[in-house]
Formats: C-alpha cells, sequence, structure tokens
C-alpha cells in the first residue's frame, strides 16, 4: 500500500500543467479511496455567486468482474453550487453530509494564493472517516504543486497565463477541438440544418496598447505598468472563464476565444476595444488598443494563427489604431495578402 501512494505521489508531481494535475489528483484518490464519485470545483471570477466552475467529475461503478468502471467527464462547465459546496468555499472547512440514499459526502477546500480557489467533492457508500489523513495528505501536496505549477504558468504582474505556457495550452486546445470533430463526424446530425458548431470556430487575437512607449515616456514606468495591470483586470471582466488570456510580451496580449460565428468575433473584440478606449486610467486619461485576430483552424501550426493575427494587427497599427481587424476579411478584401510580411515588434 505504501509503495503504491508512493508511486501515485511520484505522479502527480510528474504533472507539468494544473489541468493534468487534477486529473491525476482524482485518479489517485479514486484508486485508494473507496468512492462513488469525485469532482473537483473552481470559483469563477465574473460569474454570480452561486456558480462555480466544475473542472473535472469522476463516476465510478463496480462491475461483474469485481473490478472498477471508471466514467472520466473533464470537460469543464459552469454549473450551480449546492449549499454545502458554496459553505465549503465560504467557510475553508471541511463540510461532511449524509445525503437521504445512504450517501456520505465530504467537501475539502482546496487552496490557491491563501484563499479557496477550489473545492473537492467525494461521495461514498461507505464511512470515508479512516481515509481522512490520507485525503488530507494527497490534498495538501496537490495545494503545493499547484502554487508552484500556477506561478510557473503565469505572468506575476497581471497573473494572466504567461508566454511560455501558450504552445501547451494551444496544443490542449486543438487536440480537444480534433477530439471534438471526431465524435462530430463520427455521428453527424441527421436533421438538414447545419449543427450549430459547424458554423462556429475558435479566435486567436493579438492586443496591443497604442502609443504605449509615450505613456511610459511621459509619465514613467510606474504608470505604464499599472495600465497593464487595470487592461488585464478588464481582459479578465470582459471575456469568458473558458477564453484563454495572455501576457504575451509587454504591452501584448493574445486572447483565445472559445467557438463563435466570424461576426460574434469581431463584436466581442469591438466590444473590449471600446471598453478600454473609455475608461479613465488614473493620471494618463484615455488610451487605446488595436487588435488583429484570425480564425484558428485545427491543422494550423501555433505560429502560423500568431503571424495571422500579428499581421491583422499590424494592419490596424497602420490604419489609425484603435481599431479591430479580421485577418480572413482583410485577405478577402485584397487588404493583405498570405506572403505579405510581418512588419509588427511581435518577436518570434
Ligand atoms: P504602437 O502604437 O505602434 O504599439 O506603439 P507603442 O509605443 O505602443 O509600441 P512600441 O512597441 O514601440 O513600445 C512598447 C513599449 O512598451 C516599449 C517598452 O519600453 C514598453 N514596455 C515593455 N514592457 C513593459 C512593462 O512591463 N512595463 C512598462 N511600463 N513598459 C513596458
Ligand atoms: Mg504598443
Ligand atoms: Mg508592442
Amino acid at each position: 500500500m505504501n509503495d503504491r501512494i508512493l508511486k501515485s505521489v511520484i505522479e502527480i508531481t510528474r504533472q507539468r500543467d494544473i489541468d493534468s494535475l487534477e486529473l491525476s489528483l482524482v485518479s489517485t484518490l479514486a484508486e485508494f479511496i473507496p468512492v462513488s464519485a469525485i469532482a473537483l470545483y473552481k470559483s469563477l471570477q465574473n460569474s454570480s455567486a452561486d456558480k462555480v466552475e466544475e473542472v473535472v467529475r469522476l463516476s465510478v461503478s463496480e462491475n461483474n468482474e469485481n473490478g472498477k468502471n471508471y466514467n472520466w467527464s473533464s470537460e469543464k462547465q459552469v454549473v450551480t453550487a449546492n449549499n454545502n459546496v458554496h459553505q465549503c468555499f465560504q467557510s475553508a472547512a471541511v463540510i461532511r453530509s449524509e445525503t437521504d440514499d445512504g450517501y456520505t459526502h465530504l467537501l475539502y477546500p482546496v487552496f490557491l494564493d491563501h484563499k479557496v480557489g477550489g473545492v473537492l467533492s467525494l461521495e461514498s457508500h461507505e464511512i470515508l472517516t479512516p481515509w481522512h489523513t490520507l485525503i488530507e495528505a494527497l490534498i495538501t501536496i496537490y495545494n503545493n504543486y499547484l502554487a508552484i505549477l500556477n506561478e510557473s504558468e503565469r505572468d506575476k504582474l497581471t497573473g494572466l497565463l504567461n508566454r511560455r505556457t501558450f504552445d501547451l495550452k494551444l496544443d490542449k486546445l486543438l487536440q480537444a477541438q480534433r477530439e471534438k470533430q471526431a465524435t462530430y463526424n463520427a455521428s453527424p446530425p441527421t436533421s438538414e440544418k447545419r449543427h450549430p458548431e459547424a458554423m462556429s470556430c475558435t479566435w486567436l487575437a493579438m492586443l496591443d496598447i497604442d502609443n504605449f512607449k509615450s505613456i511610459n515616456d511621459t509619465y514613467g514606468h510606474l504608470f505604464g505598468d499599472e495600465v497593464i495591470l487595470t487592461l488585464s483586470q478588464k481582459m479578465k471582466q470582459n471575456f469568458r472563464n473558458s477564453d484563454l488570456l495572455f501576457r504575451f510580451g509587454g504591452e501584448e496580449f493574445v486572447v483565445i476565444l472559445e467557438p463563435t460565428s466570424p461576426e460574434m468575433a469581431k463584436r466581442v473584440f469591438e466590444r473590449f476595444s471600446q471598453a478600454i478606449a473609455g475608461h479613465d486610467f488614473p493620471q494618463i486619461g484615455k488610451t487605446t488598443i488595436s487588435i488583429g485576430f484570425a480564425r484558428l483552424m485545427e491543422t494550423d501550426y501555433p505560429h502560423t494563427i500568431l503571424v495571422r493575427a500579428d499581421k491583422a494587427l499590424y494592419y490596424a497599427k497602420e490604419h489609425g489604431k484603435n481599431c479591430v481587424f479580421n485577418y480572413d476579411e482583410l485577405l478577402a478584401n485584397g487588404l493583405l495578402s498570405e506572403k505579405q510580411t510581418t512588419g509588427s515588434a511581435v518577436i518570434f
């Protein structure tokens, strides 16, 4: 037993990104603890207080050969937190309850940056008291390692994802899209109507603050940093939790927008650019951003998509700034050519 636990700890700390770490924690708990279900919930930044994100759920059932069947659901979804989950987030204490049909339900707080960032839920038909120490030890190992991974994935000033983690996050996203597409191809909708997702696709946008150098030159770097920080906070408020937000370089940001139509993508980015243009930055007053975005195809290389979005951004910079351009639209209208070289300051 001790050997197996040690191996599991090694497996948990082998993970190099937070999503894999979470799956590893849940599968380790399910291996040792007699549970019927485990779920991990995370708090959401810009949703109503009773909503949380279910990042992973595992249901365990016995099969006829005395083994276990594992049923994973790792597609993140927003769910309504019940009273107990809510209480666990609020109190930062372990919450225990019994359901009418004889289940023990245990909720453990998960910490990030000294706050409750998540809640781990365990359901079982058995009394889990003998397993408390092991559960708490595994959660503590997870918490400690989560803090390290979080620091390595995020930009220090803004808390957005950093440039280093971009390739990994994009690879995962494209992989998930390929799997979705394969499921869709295997059983396409029978009706004549097109599947809504067939019309939508993922988008990658590059955002760059206009004339930022003059903000630094006029007011100093500290005020420049303040603008970067405010912009990142507005990104977190304006975009969805399922969108990926990166600080790519000094005053450059990347947004990967979950699947939507070209028109909606443009509207979302224009709305954000207007929100920034309308904001009063302390001391500095008004500032604007330019945005270039491009369709993210499953078959593309990350570098190709970045170059396309960057070309559209460069076009925006050359055409008055404080505007938003879609690479495909520029191409279709003959305003850009595939071969045109990029002249932006983005360094690949
Ligand atoms: P454009 O409208 O064409 O984007 O002009 P710009 O002045 O914004 O662009 P440019 O790339 O010439 O200047 C970006 C400046 O951002 C240069 C650099 O001094 C500054 N910068 C880069 N990183 C940081 C940072 O972390 N904090 C602050 N305050 N400034 C930074
Ligand atoms: Mg700039
Ligand atoms: Mg720049």
